[in-house]
């Protein structure tokens, strides 16, 4: 399904239209590079004796010097300019 700006709706969707498109034009490329380095990874936080599963980015890190949880700003930001979801790896849909 494609949204009223012809860019389809769906992460995976969206994300093989920007590997294509990619090919084609370096500005799309510039985008794709940007959203690979934003990747998610599946991380756990130790908090006591609990394990917190998170979803963390690998590009990114906070102040503090901790994870930054994904989607992170950059990811955000580059979605919402598309009008799409971020589509992390393995994502709960
Ligand atoms: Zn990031």
């Amino acid at each position: 399904m494609y949204g009223i700006d012809g860019l389809p709706e769906e992460p995976d969707d969206l994300s093989m239209w920007l590997d294509v498109a990619a090919d084609h034009n370096p500005l799309v490329a510039a985008i794709r590079a940007a959203l690979d380095v934003h990747a998610s990874v599946d991380a756990v936080q130790y908090a006591g004796s609990r394990q917190i599963p998170r979803r963390v980015c690998t590009g990114c890190g906070t102040d503090a010097g901790n994870w930054q949880v994904w989607p992170c700003p950059t990811v955000r930001a580059i979605t919402t300019a598309l009008k799409a979801r971020p589509a992390a790896e393995e994502a709960d849909r």
